[in-house]
């Protein structure tokens, strides 16, 4: 890749310049925060109206949110985030823990089969925010666009970018509709956070850029999702050695204590297994979560009512993707002064729940470059790309590669060649029964899940390594007692829920 500067005029300070920014979701959110504390004068486009909601709990029954529509799923908030908003914006931190997120310590609640766990130096660092996804989006928005620099434009839809020609073309701003009326805004750069229906690549296309090099593999699962409310004087059951969430192959469970005596469950299903759509019947939703014994406590009725959409009282979402989006090829920038961050760029299976905290990483990374370098907004390409490709992409590889394994799973393939026989077998046997009984590789699979290491720096480090590979060698016999709890019946689930009657 060329990596030249480009000269002068283009290095000129970053403060004062004026930002666009395509999306008012979470990393739109994260970017106008980064840029304005960098003093920039930032205008937010968002084609979905305000919120008309006086508090965080009001939004999750009024907001409409068309324009992302995976807010009313469950969310969890991972350390890298909670720890950004801790050590950069404290306020920030305080005012969502104030409208109810919670900090919520991942060392509390171990497997009930890990033996000599012990506090160590960094666990502060292992906290997640549990809250619902529409609290955390309508407080940071409250937040950031209380900012003297920051503006929003609502209901305004970008449908272009207006450039000067060459090679790479410079963008210059955007070409927006409202209210039907066509025009363009002008701008020293732009940053595209409009999620993954980003139209970025089009846009580049009509602008006679190169296309950006771009990788696409389906998650394999459908997210079937319902909130509760616990009952008046009701408390959230303790998960007594039963985990918060399981993947048992043919379903997969998470439960997301969250803000307001809410909370959430998730039932993920494999693609594999198409009769698993019935989920999206409440009264199917119910059987199953009542089938696996951690749900069962938390969905009791007399414990807790679903709250939300009557008209679709479970939510569910198909057509999630792994997809990787790259702006910068080996001759540099596709366009220059045009970022794209947030799921826009990457796009990850919801089920690791590492989307918003990337979106905030992302964003960070273009402050810092634009700190660095200016308005040589190719050097800051270069930089931004190089970011990602430390800090964002390993945990893109991790999706891909634990979305594959848990698809062969379903698809009951066995792995082809001894080097994948081997891997298969030191994860499963090895890694995978050694997160639930050994405290060292439990602590690194944690710091991994939440963005702190990357998959390669916690499992390369050599004593989890050796204490994963001794876990596999001492055999299935001594690790039997570290096993999940068992799944429940499969057919007997399914023919409750065929017994149902029609609708
Ligand atoms: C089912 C599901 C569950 C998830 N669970 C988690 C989780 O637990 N934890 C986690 O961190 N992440 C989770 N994610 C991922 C997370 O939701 C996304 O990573 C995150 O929302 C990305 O933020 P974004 O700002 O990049 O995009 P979005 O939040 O999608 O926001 C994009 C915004 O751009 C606007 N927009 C789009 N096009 C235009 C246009 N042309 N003009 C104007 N505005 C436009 C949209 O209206 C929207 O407001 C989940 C995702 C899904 C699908």
């Amino acid at each position: 890749m060329d990596t030249r500067a480009s000269a002068a005029p283009a290095a000129l300070p970053i403060a004062g310049a004026n930002a666009l920014v395509v999306g008012c979701g979470i990393t739109g959110l994260a970017a106008a925060l980064a840029l304005s504390e960098r003093g920039l004068r930032v205008t937010v486009l968002e084609r979905d109206a305000e919120p008309a909601t006086a508090t965080a709990s009001d939004a999750f029954d009024h907001w409409k949110r068309k324009g992302a529509a995976q807010v009313r799923h469950s969310h969890v908030f991972l350390g890298r985030l909670r720890n950004l908003l801790r050590d950069r914006h404290p306020e920030l931190l305080r005012a969502l823990i104030d409208a109810g997120a919670r900090e919520l310590r991942m060392l509390d609640t171990p497997p009930q089969t890990m033996r000599g766990l012990v506090a160590e130096p960094g666990d502060d660092d292992l906290v997640i925010l549990g809250c619902r996804r529409t609290t955390l989006e309508w407080v940071i928005r409250r937040y950031v666009l209380a900012r003297p620099n920051v503006t929003l434009l609502g209901g305004a839809t970008v449908v272009g970018l207006a450039t000067e020609p060459g090679d790479p073309p410079r963008v210059t701003g955007l070409r927006i509709t409202q209210q039907d009326a066509e025009r363009v805004l002008p701008a020293d750069l732009v940053v595209d956070a409009s999620g993954r229906q980003s139209q970025a690549p089009k846009w580049l296309a009509e602008a006679g850029a190169r296309p950006p090099e771009e990788k696409t593999e389906p998650s394999g699962i459908v997210y079937y999702t319902r909130f509760y409310r616990l009952l008046p004087g009701a408390e959230e059951p303790k998960l007594d050695g039963h985990p918060g969430a399981a993947d048992y192959n043919w379903i997969k469970y998470a439960i997301f204590p969250a803000d307001d005596r809410t909370f959430s469950i998730t039932l993920a299903a494999s693609l594999a297994f198409p009769e698993m759509k019935v989920l999206a019947r409440p009264d199917a939703f119910e059987i199953v979560a009542s089938a696996l014994p951690a749900v069962a406590r938390w969905v009791d009725p007399a414990r807790a009512e679903p709250i939300g959409d009557p008209a679709h009282p479970v939510q569910a979402m198909g057509g999630l993707i792994n997809r990787l989006r790259r702006y910068v090829d080996e001759r540099g920038p596709l366009a220059l002064g045009l970022f794209v961050l947030g799921d826009a760029a990457y796009c990850t299976n919801p089920l690791y729940g590492r989307g918003c905290a990337q979106g905030f990483v992302h964003a960070e990374l273009l402050a810092a470059a634009l700190e660095r370098h200016g308005r040589d907004y190719r050097a800051v390409a270069l930089d931004v790309d190089a970011g990602a490709r430390r800090d964002i992409e390993p945990f893109y590889r991790a999706s891909l590669a634990a979305d594959r394994e848990a698809q062969r799973k379903a698809e009951r393939r066995v792995p082809r060649g001894l080097r994948a026989t081997l891997a298969t077998r030191f994860f499963e046997d090895g890694v995978g029964v050694a997160v639930r009984c050994d405290p060292v590789v439990y602590r690194a699979f944690v710091r991994m899940m939440n963005m702190l290491e990357t998959p390669e720096q916690a499992f390369s480090e050599p004593r989890v390594l050796l204490r994963a590979l001794w876990v596999m060698l001492r055999g299935k016999r001594r690790n039997a007692a570290c096993a999940l709890p068992p799944p429940p019946d499969r057919d007997a689930v399914l023919a409750a829920c065929a017994a149902l009657p029609a609708r």
